[in-house]
């Protein structure tokens, strides 16, 4: 099979779009979100910004920046994900926003 676009679903040859690699560091990114991450081990606990939260009921990873609230069931994989959540921005301009995407040259 031949696809129009032979560099499709290869992040490292696409001349411009969204880089996973220029995402802020999940530690910063939460940070500046106002999260205050308590705990040891993979998954930090804070105060859930997606429902009105009093215990910290939001686990959240600091390798991969994936969380999950244990309450209102808010869940992503990355800071792009908690960021589309939070702003209600679509990917490209939360993308954006994050300095995660590189416009065409
Ligand atoms: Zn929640």
């Amino acid at each position: 099979m031949r696809y129009a676009n032979p560099t499709r679903g290869n992040d490292t040859r696409k001349p411009f779009g969204f880089k996973r690699n220029l995402l802020p560091i999940p530690a910063d990114y939460y940070a500046a979100q106002g999260l205050k991450l308590t705990g040891g081990g993979e998954w930090k606990n804070a105060v859930c910004q997606f429902h009105k939260d009093t215990n910290p009921s939001l686990r959240v990873r600091l390798d991969t920046g994936g969380f999950r609230c244990m309450v209102c069931g808010a869940h992503g994989g990355d800071v792009l994900a908690y960021h589309r959540l939070i702003t209600g921005l679509p990917f490209i301009r939360a993308a954006k926003d994050l300095g995660a995407w590189e416009e065409q040259p």
